[in-house]
């Protein structure tokens, strides 16, 4: 069966990626999460010292940009690809609050989003691959396919974040993960470079009443439309 290209777009914390994931898996495709690429290079940042709270060295960033080495690498364990920064897993670091509160500034670097959108379109050269992140649809894959635009409420998105964050033993509050969700929502629909919007062939989904599996059904069910359509 003929192979095809899936774009996952949407707001923070919609429950992108775990949609993307499922139909990576229950496909046989490649999944990329576009947004650990951009943590990982945050995290980068932070490392560096080139941004904290009271200042962002963007220029020494751009100028560093190619001692950053993203790559994946499956985990079949988690059954997903783990990103690796310079060779070391930062799977795990990159989801902390502290990444999610500067990577919107991070992501509006045109020369940063260059860098990525290469790699994220060499993952995809051979199609059958699933990648989620903002500008999937619209900039990385504009022919893909298949393109899905999610999204929920804010506050169903902060709570989901929240629950998991406390679950991985995160000392964080639902005040501070909401407002991360709503200054990221409008940083990334606002930027200059490939902002956060939905590609008119998208088809949108609204996730705030839907259950992961009643989710997954109604996707799945477009997708299995598309490929037998191909
Ligand atoms: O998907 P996730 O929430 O992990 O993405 C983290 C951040 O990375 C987003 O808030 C956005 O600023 C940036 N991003 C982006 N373009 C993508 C994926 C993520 O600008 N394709």
């Amino acid at each position: 069966m003929n192979k095809i290209t899936i774009a996952i777009d949407g707001f923070s914390s919609t429950g992108k990626s775990t949609i993307a994931k499922q139909l990576a898996q229950k496909l046989h495709y490649v999944y990329v999460d576009s947004g650990a690429m951009y943590r990982a290079v945050t995290f980068y940042a932070m490392q560096q010292e080139y941004i904290s709270e009271c200042y962002f060295f963007k220029d020494k960033l751009i100028n560093n940009l190619e001692d950053i080495h993203l790559s994946f690498c499956y985990n079949s364990e988690l059954g997903f690809a783990e990103i690796f920064l310079n060779n070391v897993n930062v799977e795990n670091d990159i989801r902390s609050l502290e990444v999610s509160n500067f990577v919107s500034r991070i992501a509006e670097v045109p020369e940063v989003r260059r860098k990525l959108v290469e790699q994220q379109q060499e993952f995809g050269k051979n199609k059958g691959v699933v990648m989620d992140g903002r500008d999937i649809g619209t900039v990385v894959f504009p022919d893909a396919e298949l393109k899905f635009f999610i999204n929920a409420s804010a506050d169903k998105r902060a709570k989901r974040r929240f629950d998991e964050l406390i679950k991985k033993g995160d000392k964080v509050t639902y005040n501070e993960i909401l407002k991360n969700v709503e200054y990221r929502d409008r940083i990334d629909s606002t930027r200059e470079d490939s902002p956060l919007i939905k590609a008119i062939d998208a088809i949108e989904i609204d996730n705030s009443d839907l259950s992961l599996t009643e989710q997954f059904d109604k996707i799945y069910e477009i997708v299995q439309n598309k490929l037998r359509n191909i």
